[in-house]
């Protein structure tokens, strides 16, 4: 009977090795110590991958003598697919399918989704001689056919994790946070999550100067050297117009993870300032302002955000629907009610979110409509109104109620396992990403 590799994924701790990577992307320019692009420094973990592949390397003389197995499927999942037609379309046998999930450990097949493959090797008689799923980067599972039948094994692989700090700076050619956290370093995903940490307190369409400068330490997570998509933003700090902005990564003893500053308060707010993601604002709030159809003074009570067509208007903060229908003047619109004291309400759109309607509650972010131009509106832009105990009030500039902050039990373990953190942002190097590291 043939051997079948058995790979064994080992972790074997070896010596750290560290690089200090200096990345600048303009080096014509960079004549001067000053940092122009951006900074990065790549901490590499103390984790080296060993493959060892065992009988694979040495084939017994049976295999030798064999004739060679018909080569490997590899059956891609499509939408609708599961096992069974997937196990029909390619005219495997029924009952080997049966006698694979009845294994221990096979539960996960019934997770296959569209996208996923599946490798199968069929032995000279058509039966399944190993199935081989690969559920994500960490986890894959093999089903062998063996003298006594089928074995199902998981493999779990450890990604490595390598710490890295990032630092850019706003300049007149890199004047947006997407081509500064390029410059400096940062993939798209990881530029998503700075912003979305910030959201409330800086807004980056708005706000940005020439000047500003941010530190990001990351976590980043491969497998054989391929990202696995996990990389995660650990803490970050961000000088905004001479005022610096600090996130602190802290899991609690719920096991919620959230961002604080340094004193242990939330970052995020009861509210977002801005519902929706904007190119510019067309109109602020002015209770005098001269309407631009009716060319009369009227006041303008809320915040015009400039958007295309289509882009997602999100709730504010978590509440209950109380109007989602269509007038005249407001077009199709929202109104959500936020407690006792709190209200937003958002104009003109092109249409609601599904299931978007009065009674439904929604969370803070929930998309429940569409930029468009529905009522008296000159072009496709979100009317966004502010009401505090049902008083108008300017959404860029109203002060937000905060989130709860790091329970009082637990503010000794939060400056415990942030002030490594606090150390890599204030002075990222070697030694202050080993302590993170390491903690
Ligand atoms: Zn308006």
């Amino acid at each position: 009977m043939r051997n079948f590799p058995r790979r064994h994924l080992t972790l074997i701790a070896a010596l750290s090795i560290i690089f200090v990577v200096l990345l600048l992307t303009d080096p014509s320019t960079n004549t001067d110590s000053q940092l122009e692009n951006g900074r990065q420094i790549e901490l590499a973990l103390p984790i080296e991958t060993h493959i060892s592949s065992g009988e694979q390397d040495l084939p017994s003389a049976e295999q030798a003598t064999m004739p060679s197995l018909p080569p490997k499927l590899v059956i891609v999942v499509k939408p609708g697919d599961n096992l069974s037609t997937l196990f029909a379309r390619h005219q495997l046998p029924a009952g080997d399918l049966q006698r694979v999930l009845q294994t221990e450990n096979a539960d996960m097949l019934a997770t296959v989704k569209p996208g996923q493959s599946i490798e199968i090797q069929k032995n000279l008689e058509g039966r399944v001689l190993e199935l081989v799923y690969q559920a994500n980067p960490k986890t894959k599972l093999i089903s062998k056919l063996l003298a006594s039948g089928y074995v199902t094994e998981i493999e779990h692989v450890e990604p490595d994790m390598v710490i890295n700090a990032f630092e850019g700076n706003i300049t007149r050619e890199n004047s947006s946070l997407y081509h500064a956290g390029l410059a400096a370093g940062l993939t798209d995903n990881l530029i998503m999550q700075l912003a979305d940490l910030f959201q409330w307190d800086i807004s980056f369409a708005l706000d940005l100067r020439e000047g500003d400068v941010f530190t990001v330490i990351v976590a980043r997570s491969s497998i054989a050297g391929e990202p696995i998509g996990e990389d995660r933003i650990l803490a970050a700090a961000f000088t905004n117009f001479g005022k610096r902005h600090i996130a602190l990564r802290y899991v609690d003893t719920n096991q919620r993870p959230g961002y604080y500053n340094e004193i242990g308060e939330s970052l995020r707010k009861a509210f977002l300032r801005d519902p929706v993601h904007f190119s510019h604002v067309s109109s602020s709030f002015n209770l005098r302002r001269k309407h631009p159809i009716h060319k009369r003074t009227m006041p303008h009570r809320g915040i015009d955000y400039a958007a295309n067509r289509g882009t997602p208007v999100r709730a504010a903060g978590e509440g209950k629907i109380i109007k989602a229908e269509r007038n005249d003047a407001s077009g199709n619109f929202v109104v959500i009610q936020h407690g006792d004291r709190y209200t937003t309400k958002y104009l003109h759109l092109s249409r609601f979110a599904k299931a978007i309607k009065p009674g439904v509650r929604v969370s803070q972010s929930q998309t429940i409509g569409y930029v468009g131009a529905t009522g008296w509106a000159t072009g496709p832009h979100l009317h966004y109104e502010f009401l505090v105990d049902g008083v108008h009030r300017n959404p860029r500039t109203v002060r937000l109620p905060d989130s709860k902050p790091v329970p009082a039990q637990e503010l000794e373990a939060f400056r415990e396992t942030t002030q490594p953190l606090l150390a890599a942002l204030e002075n990222a190097n070697e030694r202050t990403l080993m302590l993170v590291q390491n903690f």
